[in-house]
């Protein structure tokens, strides 16, 4: 009966692809290779293969592990594999590298020699720890970049690379830099603390050193499936080539025009490599997109047809060929952001639904001001990534006492937290407290314990003793408590509430509602199949340096989303704008000195124009103010390689004297246009146009609209914010 149902889903499930897809998913179990362009339905094939693999082979859950990008399309996934098999999946391993990697640590702590309770570092915790390490060494005074030690010491692990295998150099530099890795190494051994790229690392070590674990792996995990194949780093690759063996069943799904980690450490090379490292490989092509309009699926094309270095492919629909892309020339960031603003409440005016919604930016700090506008236009939104909830000061020092009251050797948590709230003990005696540590290689809190028993004035004597208990008893304190209730305790037995509620500013009202919001995401917390043996209060801790690596894994409630280009990758949304599609901004100023690096940045905008399903806006700033300093930008090259009758200028509400971007005309196009009528010529005023006001002081002119007696303006002013005036009662001098 079952077996006659099972069967009728898998022939269901087959009618839904197109014939090329079809052939993807019942491919013979041989190695496949997927190579496809933007919404072709790669990642639906890849759903689809596992379900196929269970319902028509016979294969068991238990045998597969499948790989994305975030946890949340980890999430996606699963639910959408029960959903064609009519039943749960469980014991079927669905997750990212990050988060595979470190189920396997937690299993196997012992074979890796971490502590069972090691803790994770997220990147923000690494640089820290490397300040610190960096400034106990007495390199506070060389010119090494912290920033740079971390993208340095990554790199190598990304390259599967101990300190060992690279003291050998040459150059001097580079020796001193390497012996600062296996010093940093050392430390985060001592103290039980795992960094992003270690996770990975360890886990490879896992199996290169154990054989016996690695034939257990490879028996278990017979069907191993990648999404987002193009963006693997040396690490994740060897690591899966490992795991394959000789016998394993490789099916792998990318695009090559969606590489855009290169700088994190991807390697497209591996799609090359693919097929002669997997002999036998399988190689399906897929062609039709399902995603875009006509429109801008051509678009998408024209763009990445400028790049040099691609494997080329074909991609159409047979969809409508819909709206045009819009252009919008703003004079300024605040412009733009009430453009994209008034056309998100069009949307909704037609009956669209706000998360149907996606602005993308290329840099986080672009959200602000999008933030901003929307507050005030009261629509919900929602930003993804960024300084995510995990990654808040105040949510760290909870965390961080939870840390310790698990793992006294955490030395990150315990530098981050021994005071705050203040308690007496001073940047001299932390110090002390470290170079102690240091000196006989021992855990701070060792060191702290030490030195508070002789070492110290009775003062900090105290103080040191007070904190030590404080951490001691909340250990015992929160022993057999439900999740909620350990957090809870911390947060009140810290003080670290009592703290913020005295900040009655609206930054430490938020600060508190974080801290009540952080019980209740332990309160929902649900560990899934993954982690489901671990400790809870283990696994929430893993959950929340993981989470803070790549965005949040909550349910996306009714809002606009935004987020940065990068976190948009696989996804879809009806209507997209890309905003601040600005030279030297997107592409990025960085970008423009290298060829490799502009074709990166246009496969960044290849994949952020392919997000869009119905329409796209493409926004640009003639004036940006950004991290305080202010630019004035040609539109992006990108927006120029876009074929002009795919494009539709959105012309200011009223035409006056100010610059327009011309499509066709290339950035150089962008010239003044000067369509003099209405009634801001007449009144003498234009966009940009600095002004004073009887009352609000000086402002800048941002916007114009209606006409005559009706005309009104708005103005930014400097004390006061954004007004809209009626025009003719303004009396507005111009400076
Ligand atoms: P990306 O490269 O952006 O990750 P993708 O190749 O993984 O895209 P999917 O996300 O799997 O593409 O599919 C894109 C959209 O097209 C989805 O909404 C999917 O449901 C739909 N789709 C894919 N194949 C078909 C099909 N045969 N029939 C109908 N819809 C399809
Ligand atoms: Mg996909």
């Amino acid at each position: 009966m079952i077996a006659d149902q099972q069967s009728r889903n898998s022939g269901a499930a087959l009618a839904e692809l197109n014939p090329q897809q079809q052939e993807a998913v019942s491919a013979p179990l041989d190695p496949v290779l997927v190579l496809a362009g933007a919404g072709s339905g790669k990642t639906r094939v890849l759903i689809h293969r596992i379900a196929w693999l269970m319902l028509e082979k016979g294969a068991s859950p238990y045998s597969v592990l499948a790989v994305t990008f975030t946890n949340k399309a980890a999430a996606e996934m699963r639910a959408r594999i029960e959903h064609i098999l009519g039943m749960p999946s469980t014991r079927l391993w669905v997750g990212t590298f990050h988060g595979i990697a470190h189920r396997l640590l937690r299993t196997h702590w012992q074979d890796v020699g971490l502590p069972q309770a090691f803790q994770i570092m997220d990147s923000d915790d690494q640089l820290r720890f490397i300040k610190r390490l960096l400034k106990n060494l007495g390199y506070e005074d060389s010119n090494w970049d912290p920033k740079e030690v971390r993208s340095y010491i990554n790199h190598q692990k990304n390259e599967v690379r101990r300190p060992t295998g690279t003291l050998q150099s040459e150059d001097p530099a580079r020796r001193q830099l390497n012996e600062f890795y296996r010093v940093y190494q050392e430390t985060c051994d001592r103290a039980g603390v795992v960094d992003f790229a270690e996770l990975l690392l360890r886990a490879y070590e896992l199996w290169s050193d154990n054989p016996e674990i690695l034939a257990h792996y490879q028996q278990r995990f017979k069907y191993l499936l990648v999404d987002e194949f193009q963006d693997t780093n040396t690490i994740q690759y060897r690591w899966m080539r490992l795991l394959a063996g000789q016998q394993g069943i490789p099916f792998v799904v990318g695009d090559d025009d969606q590489s855009i980690y290169r700088w994190r450490g991807a390697r497209i090379e591996h799609i090359y490599r693919f097929e002669k490292d997997f002999p036998r490989t399988r190689i399906v092509r897929l062609e039709q997109n399902y995603r875009s309009t006509g429109t801008i699926l051509a678009a998408a094309n024209a763009l990445i047809a400028n790049n040099q270095s691609r494997m080329g492919k074909n991609l159409w629909t047979d969809g409508k060929s819909g709206a045009p892309i819009r252009v919008y020339s703003a004079y300024n960031e605040r412009d733009e952001a009430e453009f994209v603003t008034s056309r998100i409440r069009d949307w909704e005016a037609q009956g669209g639904v706000r998360s149907e919604v996606a602005i993308l930016y290329r840099s986080n700090a672009q959200s602000r001001v999008f933030e901003e506008y929307l507050i005030n236009a009261r629509i919900p939104y929602r930003v993804y990534g960024g300084l995510r909830f995990f990654e808040r000061a105040e949510i760290k020092d909870a965390l961080a006492y939870l840390r310790l009251a698990l793992h006294r050797d955490d030395d990150t948590a315990l530098d981050r937290i021994i005071n705050v709230p203040t308690r007496g003990i001073g940047a001299k005696s932390v110090d002390r407290i470290r170079e102690h540590a240091k000196a006989h290689s021992m855990s701070l809190w060792r060191a702290a314990a030490e030195l508070s028993k002789n070492g110290f004035a009775a003062r900090t004597a105290n103080a040191v003793r007070a904190f030590l208990e404080l951490i001691r008893s909340m250990g015992s304190a929160i022993e057999g408590l439900e999740l909620h209730e350990q957090v809870d305790h911390v947060i009140y037995n810290s003080t670290l509430l009592a703290h913020y509620e005295k900040d009655v500013t609206e930054k430490g009202e938020a600060r508190v509602e974080n801290l009540h919001e952080l019980v209740n995401a332990a309160r929902g917390f649900d560990p899934g199949e993954m982690e489901e043996d671990l400790p809870p209060l283990v696994a929430f801790l893993a959950h929340a340096s993981l989470e803070s690596g790549e965005g949040q894994g909550a349910v996306w409630e009714d809002c606009v989303q935004m987020m940065t280009m990068h976190s948009a990758k696989g996804l879809e949304f009806p209507l997209v704008f890309m905003v601040g599609m600005e030279d030297g901004l997107f592409p990025h100023q960085r970008s423009l000195q290298d060829a490799s690096g502009l074709e990166e940045e246009r496969r960044l905008c290849y994949v952020g124009a392919t997000r869009a399903m119905q329409q796209l806006y493409m926004t640009h700033a003639e004036q940006r103010r950004l991290h305080g300093t202010d630019s004035y930008s040609q539109p992006s090259r990108f927006i120029g390689e876009i074929p002009d009758e795919l494009l539709e200028e959105i012309r200011p509400q009223i035409h006056v004297s100010r610059p327009v971007y011309r499509p066709g005309q290339g950035s150089a196009g962008k010239r003044a246009k000067a369509a003099g009528f209405g009634a801001t010529q007449q009144a003498g005023y234009r966009l940009g146009q600095r002004v004073q006001h009887g009352k609000f002081g000086e402002g800048v002119i941002l916007n114009f609209a209606g006409q005559g007696a009706q005309a009104r303006v708005q103005v930014n002013f400097e004390s006061v914010g954004m007004k809209e005036l009626v025009l003719a009662y303004a009396n507005l001098e111009v400076l």
